[in-house]
Formats: structure tokens, C-alpha cells, sequence
């Protein structure tokens, strides 16, 4: 069901299923992508950081070669990295570039911190004592207000945030012109971070769940609630877990680079409210955050304080 889309608050659609490419190896991105748009998906996530936007651009072309289709049937979305906050074109311009695109859908603060923007471009610049170069004085605020600008240039059609907790939120709206379209944030039946989804519906920010299948190596598969859901509605738990998202009107971006798997993840089945209630046990005795990479920031996630 790559069918199914949802609305941004600038008035585009957005497809709900989109592919991820988060650790998405070198010699094996490139087929992903393509046999993803060769199967119907037309939702990419991508990321300066994640160090393969040249061969993802490589999959698009293969993909749209294959499909029939042009670029501007596909949604593409790329993030701004933390070493680049106080040079937001240029970092763009270096995934449009690799990407071989003239422009992205959508363009996301990849997180809310800035890093050192040191010349020998490390992406994880350290201290001495091994912890990350932080530039503390710079706020996310004015990266956000730049990012506005690029909007006027044409080379992004939207933008948003990721990895934004309701105080975070708080703490940019009031001071921003623009509603971020989007705020990509950890979500699956361990984390369901359900009061920032409430305030982003109530902002009109589309929530999109990264990590839905718990990344690697989740126990989300075995959960009895899922298995239960999915043997009930004849599904794979996979299934379930998709489904879980876009049944809270959320978008969700699974990543895998096997092709069977990339079919398997289209499938979306409709699931009630007594479904999710069933679902929402899952964290009922705590949640659990996969991605809290150690920027030692406290980004206001209740959880990780
Ligand atoms: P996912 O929850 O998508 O899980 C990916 C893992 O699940 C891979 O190991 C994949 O293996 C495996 N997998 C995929 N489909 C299936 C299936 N049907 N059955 C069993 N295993 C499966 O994790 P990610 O952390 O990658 O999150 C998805 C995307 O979200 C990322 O790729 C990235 O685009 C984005 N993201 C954004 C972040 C942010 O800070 N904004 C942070 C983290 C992720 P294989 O590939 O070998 O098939």
C-alpha cells in the first residue's frame, strides 16, 4: 500500500511509507533504492550523515529509469548535519549534489544541537576528554530561521525538524514564520512518544516515525501483542508494526536493503482502536529509546533526562 498519503502543512502530500537508508551499506544502497521504486515506493529518507546520498542518487536514477516515472513523482527528504548549522545552504547543496537532485521535499534539522564546524570535515568532531564538540551558544532557533530562507530558493519544498521534544518545540515555535512540516522523531509500540504527536497535530506538524521496526536487532517482533495482532489479521509482525504509525496518522520510513523484505514492508492493514489500545500495553511498564546518541544535551525527551 505505497498508495496511501498524508498532507504537509504547506499543502503537498506526502507518501505515509517511505524507504529509509540509515546504515544502508555502500554496494548495496544503490539496488535498495531502485528496487524500492521499481515496487511502488516513492518516499526516500535520506541524510548528509549517512555518508551514501551519491549512491542513493544513483538508486533514484535506476529507479525512475525502471518505473516510468519522473522526479517529481517521488518525495525526497534530506537532513541538515550538526557541523553544518551555521552553513545550512552549503550542507544542502553538498546532498543535492550528491543526490543529483535540483531539489529535496523536504529538508529536516537533523538534530537540535550544532556541532564544530571544524575544517577537516569530521561529522563527529571530539574534545580532548572524547566527548562531542558542541557549539553551545548556538541555538537551533537561528539554524531553523536559516533554513527558512532556503525555502525562497526553490532547492527545498519544505522544511521541518527531527529528534524534537514538545519542550523543544515550545521553545522554537513562538520565535519561528514557519511551522516545521515535519518533526522525524523515534516511534514504534516501545516509544510511542504520544504527547509530542498530540502537540504536533495540534500545530500541524506531520509526525514521521524513524526506527519503527526498533532498528536493529528489536525484540518488537517477538512481542506477544504483536504476534497475536498479526496472526489475527493473517499478517507478518512487520506488517503490524507499519501499520501501527499510519494508523496514528503518523508517516513511517523502514529501512532495509533486502529486496524481499523492501515488498514486505509495503503491506499496510488497517488497524482499529481497540488494535492499538492493545498495542499501547507494550510500554505500559516503560518505554524503551533505541537512538540517544551521546551529544551529553538534554534534548527533553522525558525518558532521558
Ligand atoms: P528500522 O526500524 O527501519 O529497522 C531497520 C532494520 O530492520 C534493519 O536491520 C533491516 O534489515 C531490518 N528489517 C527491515 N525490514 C524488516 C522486516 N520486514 N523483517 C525483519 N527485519 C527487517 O530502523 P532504522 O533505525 O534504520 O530507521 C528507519 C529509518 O529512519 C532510517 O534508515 C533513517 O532513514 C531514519 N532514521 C532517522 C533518524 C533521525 O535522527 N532522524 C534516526 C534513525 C533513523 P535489512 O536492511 O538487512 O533488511
Amino acid at each position: 500500500m505505497t498508495d496511501i498519503h498524508f498532507k504537509l502543512n504547506t499543502g503537498a502530500k506526502i507518501p505515509a511509507l517511505g524507504l529509509g537508508t540509515w546504515q544502508s551499506p555502500e554496494g548495496q544502497v544503490r539496488a535498495a533504492v531502485a528496487h524500492a521504486i521499481k515496487v511502488g515506493y516513492r518516499h526516500i529518507d535520506c541524510a548528509y550523515v549517512y555518508g551514501n546520498e551519491n549512491e542513493v542518487g544513483e538508486g533514484i536514477k535506476e529507479g525512475l529509469a525502471a518505473a516510468g516515472i519522473s522526479r517529481a513523482d517521488l518525495f525526497i527528504t534530506t537532513k541538515l548535519w550538526c557541523t553544518y548549522h551555521t552553513r545550512a545552504e552549503q550542507n544542502l547543496d553538498m546532498s543535492l549534489k550528491s543526490l543529483g537532485l535540483d531539489y529535496v521535499d523536504l529538508y529536516l534539522m537533523h538534530w537540535p544541537v550544532a556541532m564544530n564546524p571544524n575544517g577537516n570535515h569530521e561529522k563527529f568532531p571530539k574534545l580532548p576528554d572524547g566527548s562531542r564538540d558542541l557549539v553551545r551558544d548556538r541555538s537551533h532557533v537561528d539554524t531553523y530561521k536559516d533554513m527558512e530562507k532556503l525555502v525562497k530558493t526553490g532547492k527545498v519544498k519544505a522544511i521541518g525538524v527531527s529528534n524534537y521534544s514538545k519542550k523543544f518545540l515550545e521553545e522554537l515555535l513562538p520565535k519561528v514564520d514557519t511551522v516545521p512540516a515535519v518533526n522525524q522523531i523515534e516511534n514504534h509500540p516501545l516509544l510511542p512518544q504520544q504527547d509530542v504527536v498530540d502537540f504536533c497535530k495540534e500545530k500541524g506538524t506531520l509526525v514521521t516515525a524513524y526506527s519503527p521496526l526498533g532498528s536493529t536487532g528489536s525484540p518488537l517482533f517477538q512481542d506477544p501483542h504483536v504476534i497475536k495482532l498479526a496472526e489475527q489479521k493473517g499478517v507478518n509482525p512487520g506488517t503490524i508494526l507499519l501499520s501501527y504509525p499510519i494508523a496514528r496518522g503518523v508517516v513511517v520510513i523502514p529501512k532495509s536493503v533486502t529486496p524481499s523484505r523492501i515488498e514486505d514492508n509495503k503491506k499496510i492493514v488497517a488497524l482499529s482502536e481497540d488494535d492499538l489500545a492493545s498495542l499501547a500495553e507494550i510500554s505500559k511498564d516503560g518505554v524503551t529509546r533505541y537512538i540517544y546518541p551521546e551529544f551529553g544535551v538534554d534534548f527533553g525527551f522525558p525518558d532521558k533526562s
